[in-house]
């Protein structure tokens, strides 16, 4: 910046060392230009712009043509002036990587052509550039021009009050009238900076026109001040190359300055980065054995919620202890032995069962017909406890897959353990209503001598509301006829229904233990012991195809990676530079 025509394209121009901005008189930039210097290996130079990006530029008087006519589809051929940037990037390996932005130069009034609020306009564009506090003010301002009215040293002392970013750059020294010089602010009395102040010549109108080259003008300059009887002292302190040289120097300082920061700032960024992959789950290596690895990881972690679920720490696992609590004992309760030995089917069973020979003592062969023919009724029960609690064990793997967080990346390798899982528990299964039917065969098959010994004393057990009268008439019979009602009665009401009250608290107990032996404890200890097994065996192609993972995440986790890279690389060659 800042006063028009002071000279600022100028000198912009020789701190690149190229000819490509348009000069002159009037408001030539009309445009701010963001012009960024890429450092190269080596190679010609080229212009590229933003708003032609496949155009490359190897000519400089084209680039200058160029931002003419893009100033000019802007704003028309008129004074106007707009804010909308021209970006133009520069590739060289002769200019160090650095952003310029030449602005438009303030001024004081409208000429013909340009709105009234043209003064305005150009002030609040300029000063949304240089109220940046990353950026460095090159306030310039021409010599044969009062610098205490500079409009360029206002505005930067407004916001760059300290002036630690505020380099003052005097142009035209010149164009000064005869037997004045500026010595008084160069030498920094007439205005304190806290950068010292650099005087400047630039190429004249007439150089331009002559088209008097970048090398030849920065020849002229330094003639000028080794010549100069005012300046020669300052010499040395004067001139583009000195102000390029400052401007470099001033950027290197700050940028050290700034190193701790942005080295914070980056490990804060790697630190953010790093836990956003932790949480969407790293890249899965290529090898066979971290694929496994990974896999089996998995596995571990379904494994661990899916007992927490059975032992405590996650819900579902007391709905088993419901089951052996409430449903099997009412289970139980239900059975229909009140048919069974209703009197008629007990006289129907025994009198089958002794054929042609009426028994003697006791129906030895009736009691076990009876017994054997209700013992079955127990199955039913034990069964249905066996399929509750297996419907519960699926309904926990299922909520353990879906409370696998790390799993949710991996779709298939989830429904391949959940088809392991499930195929597990259905062998439990198989495996505890073979147990459970066990029991109750047992049960059955082998009646104890104690048994038919209590049966012997069983009349004088009968309960005391039974009146003594029927207890009589209940031993005559018994006596008398073998298949009375009140002795068949006995028989099923009492002797039969004792046994099974007996056999009913015992199923109460067997029956939970064995489905907790053969499906709970099993489904804790192995559940995933087959499938551990099968992966094992696995080829490298089949695991890789279990570790499918959804192609939106996969892209995403990249991002992030490729991030990290270039974050971690910034960090070393910021450390790298940061110890020099
Ligand atoms: P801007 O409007 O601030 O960008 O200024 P320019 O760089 O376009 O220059 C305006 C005019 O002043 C051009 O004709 C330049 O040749 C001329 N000019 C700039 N600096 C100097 C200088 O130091 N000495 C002389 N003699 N002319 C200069
Ligand atoms: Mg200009």
């Amino acid at each position: 910046m800042i006063n028009q025509s002071s000279g600022k394209s100028s000198v912009l121009e020789s701190i690149v060392g190229r000819d490509f901005l348009p000069r002159g008189s009037g408001i030539v930039t009309r445009r701010p230009l963001v012009l960024q210097l890429h450092k190269t290996d080596g190679g010609a130079e080229y212009a590229e712009f933003l708003h032609a990006p496949k155009k490359k530029f190897p000519e400089f008087a084209a680039v200058r043509q160029e931002i003419a006519d893009e100033t000019d589809r802007i704003t028309g051929k008129t004074k106007q002036i707009s804010n909308v940037p021209i970006h133009l990037s520069i590739f060289s390996p002769n200019v160090v990587d650095l952003t310029l932005i030449d602005l438009p130069g303030l001024t004081k009034v409208a000429v013909e052509g340009q709105p009234e609020s043209i003064v305005e306009d150009i002030e609040m564009m300029v000063r949304s550039y240089v109220e940046k506090p990353n950026c460095i003010i090159l306030a310039i301002s021409p010599a044969n021009q009062d610098i205490a009215t500079s409009d360029a040293i206002k505005l930067s002392r407004e916001v760059d009050p300290s002036g630690e970013r505020t380099f003052g750059v005097i142009t035209k020294l010149d164009l000064m009238d005869k037997g004045t010089n500026a010595l008084d602010v160069l030498e920094g009395r007439a205005y304190k900076l806290q950068h010292p102040w650099v005087g400047i010549v630039n190429r004249s109108q007439a150089d331009i026109n002559k088209n008097v080259d970048m090398m030849a003008a920065r020849r002229k300059e330094v003639e000028y001040f080794e010549s100069s009887p005012e300046y020669g002292h300052l010499a040395h302190k004067m001139g583009a190359e000195y102000l390029a040289k400052l401007l470099s120097k001033h950027l290197e300082t700050v940028i050290r300055q700034r190193i701790p920061s942005i080295i914070a700032l980056i490990n804060k960024t790697i630190d953010e980065l790093n836990a956003e992959l932790d949480r969407i789950g790293r890249p899965v290596g290529e090898d066979g054995g971290a694929q496994l690895y990974t896999i089996l990881e998995m596995c571990r972690a379904f494994d661990r919620i899916f007992r927490e679920h059975l032992e405590g720490g996650r819900p579902g696992g007391d709905r088993i202890y419901g089951v052996f609590d409430h449903q099997l004992p009412a289970a139980l309760k239900k059975l229909p032995f009140d048919r069974h030995l209703s009197t008629s089917n007990v006289k129907k069973v025994i009198s089958e069962a002794d054929g042609y020979q009426p028994h003697l003592i006791a129906p030895e062969q009736g009691y076990r017909r009876l017994i054997d023919g209700s013992l079955g009724f127990f199955k039913g029960p034990a069964e249905a406890s066996v399929d509750a609690v297996h419907s519960i064990l699926k309904e926990l793997v299922r909520k353990s897959l879906a409370e696998t967080q790390e799993l949710k990346r991996f779709p298939s390798l989830q429904s391949d353990i959940a088809a392991a899982a499930n195929e597990a528990l259905d062998r439990f299964r198989d495996e505890s209503r073979k147990t459970v039917s066990r029991l109750v065969e047992m049960e059955s098959s082998y009646l104890t001598v104690e048994f038919f010994r209590k049966l012997q004393t069983e009349p004088e057990k009968l309960p005391a509301k039974e009146s003594k009268e029927s207890q009589a008439q209940a031993q005559a019979a018994s006596n008398v006829d073998r298949y009375s009602d009140n002795h068949l009665r006995r028989i099923g009401k009492y002797q039969i229904t004792r046994l099974f009250n007996s056999v009913d608290k015992l199923f109460s107990n067997t029956i939970p233990k064995a489905v907790v032996f053969c499906q709970v404890r099993e489904a804790k200890r192995s559940l995933l012991n087959h499938f551990y097994s099968q992966i094992g065996r696995r080829e490298k192609e089949q695991l890789g195809k279990m570790l499918d993972e959804d192609p939106a995440l996969m892209g995403k986790r990249e991002t992030i990676a490729k991030r990290l890279e270039l974050y971690k690389s910034a960090r070393d060659e910021i450390d790298a530079v940061a110890w020099k």
